[in-house]
């Protein structure tokens, strides 16, 4: 069985929200496109409480982009996103939700963020989607969403760790970019660590 995640597709990773990633909304129809070629679609979703400590605001004299030790994870600060609640934090208003199976929710723990959707970055909180998804019989896995260098990354590689098959899906994806090469960088690490490189075309 292939599955389907579509990582943090909300109003706060596409243009105009608190933490937009270039070109975000292009990847909203490329993914309802490809939601048509899969019986088994799970999204995961950005769910943090307004006092998380991955917010530079949280942290008085800090500043968005500086990098500070969260319980001994090396954190760096963002502006407030995708609060627990608000309209950012929603799913954007176009992509289609009518197939899917569940929604993991990820980044509730103040004290530790959370980009991958299977762990939290000091891997002690498990959202359960290795076992949903072990449970119902996946074991390939394509991954595609928001953002390419940080959410969509980390649950590749941790898809790749979990057992599964992992397939990125370039066109349906777009990064952060904090630095210009980090799309490139996190895609070779994708690459060395296992996972296959498609395009949406091509499944
Ligand atoms: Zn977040």
């Amino acid at each position: 069985m292939k599955a389907l995640i579509i990582v943090d597709v909300q109003n706060d990773f596409i243009p105009g929200g608190a933490l937009a990633v270039a070109e975000g909304d292009m990847v909203v129809p490329i993914i309802n496109q490809l939601q048509a070629k899969f019986d088994f679609i799970v999204a995961t979703q950005d769910w943090h409480p307004a006092d998380h400590g991955s917010f530079a605001a949280n942290h008085p004299g800090k500043n968005i982009g500086e990098f500070i030790d969260l319980n001994g994870v090396n954190q760096i600060l963002w502006p407030v996103h995708c609060v627990q609640g608000s309209q950012g934090a929603e799913f954007h208003a176009d992509l289609n939700q009518e197939k899917w199976r569940a929604i993991f929710q990820k980044g509730m723990n103040p004290q530790v963020d959370s980009y991958s959707g299977f762990f939290d970055n000091n891997r002690q909180g498990d959202t359960g989607l290795s076992q949903f998804l072990k449970e119902n019989g996946v074991e390939e896995i394509f991954v595609c969403g928001l953002a390419e260098d940080y959410c969509v990354k980390f649950t590749v590689l941790d898809g790749l760790e979990e057992g599964f098959k992992v397939h990125l899906i370039l066109d349906a994806t777009r990064a952060v970019n904090i630095q210009p090469d980090d799309f490139s960088k996190a895609m070779i690490e994708m690459e060395n660590a296992g996972a296959v490189i498609t395009h949406s075309v091509s499944i």
